[in-house]
């Protein structure tokens, strides 16, 4: 039962609410089914100035309660910009994505989640607030490291994407259907340096609760002018290490060919259109 509701109007009546113990509440589409989590008082963070979008020449920063939606709408700059709309759009249905919002979405630690993917394909900044305390800034990768930093009280107000010149992208994910959640999601990102692969990031979805950068694929691809056979050699060199959860939705076999598969292509999209810059 849900003990009380707040909406505070500002983010310090806010993080004083969560450290007293209150549940935040975004886009409310990971918590309604969440019995326990519900059983609190909410403090809904909808209303707290945290969604905004603020782009200068060195990086798109993003409030946490942007919805996917507005992300969507935004028309943000560079290769960054379109491979998040990119990202967002291909999460579930349009009512949904009005809701669920940045936050919420890394926030909420489900197999699924498609943003902290690209989030960490373009080696997002957090900013995590505390009452009381001054905001801290976190790489994406180290705070989705164990216990995650907006724990005991704590709230991601806002992710940093860093804006990186010629930087080439690509995303993958395949699921039953259209909306449905991803059996395997896969993201590459890179910069081509005389036409070798430059700054190689790898990140794999959907195959375990958090996502992750596949450091032993990016280690045989950096530096390298890739090719299909290249590409094919370090995921395939990778596979059989690659944790995969069971999950009901599909047996870990069919899941490995499948991020596997997804990786490969994810690579080889982002170099081709490295290639073209
Ligand atoms: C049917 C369905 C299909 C879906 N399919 C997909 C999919 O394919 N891919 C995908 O990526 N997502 C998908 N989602 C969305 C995903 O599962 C989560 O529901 C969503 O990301 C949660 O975001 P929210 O804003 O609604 O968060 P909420 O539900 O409001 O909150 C979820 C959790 O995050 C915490 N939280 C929220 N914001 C913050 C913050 N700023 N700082 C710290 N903690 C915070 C809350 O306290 C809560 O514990 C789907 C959801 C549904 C219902």
């Amino acid at each position: 039962m849900i003990r009380a509701y707040h909406q505070p109007q500002r983010l310090d009546d806010a993080l004083a609410l969560l450290q007293q113990g209150g549940q935040a509440i975004a886009g409310a589409t990971g918590l309604y089914s969440n019995r326990k989590k519900l059983d609190a008082e909410l403090v809904d963070i909808t209303g707290i100035g945290l969604s905004t979008i603020d782009v200068t020449v060195d990086a798109i920063r993003l409030g946490a309660t942007v919805s996917l939606s507005q992300l969507i709408g935004a028309q943000l700059p560079g290769s960054e910009g379109a491979f998040l709309a990119h990202v967002a759009r291909h999460i579930t249905a349009a009512p949904m994505r009005n809701a669920i919002t940045l936050g919420g979405n890394i926030a909420h630690p489900v197999f699924w989640a498609d943003m902290p993917v690209a989030f960490l394909a373009l080696d997002a900044e957090l900013e995590i607030g505390h009452a009381g305390a001054a905001p801290k800034k976190i790489a994406l990768g180290e705070a989705i490291k164990g216990q995650v930093p907006w724990s005991n009280g704590g709230l991601i107000t806002h992710i940093s994407v860093p804006l990186k010149k010629g930087q080439a992208l690509g995303y993958e994910r395949l699921s039953r259907t259209k909306n449905d959640y991803a059996y395997a999601t896969a993201a590459a990102a890179m910069t081509l340096e005389s036409g070798k692969a430059k700054d190689v990031r790898v990140v794999f979805g959907a195959i375990q609760p958090r996502a992750f950068r596949a450091t032993d694929i990016e280690a045989v691809l950096e530096g390298k002018a890739l090719t299909p056979e290249l590409i094919a050699e370090a995921v395939d060199k990778a596979a059989a290490h690659l944790p995969i959860a069971p999950n009901f939705r599909a047996s870990v076999d069919y899941r490995r060919q499948v991020a596997c598969t997804l990786a490969r292509r994810a690579i080889a999209q982002a170099f081709a259109s490295a290639g073209q810059e």
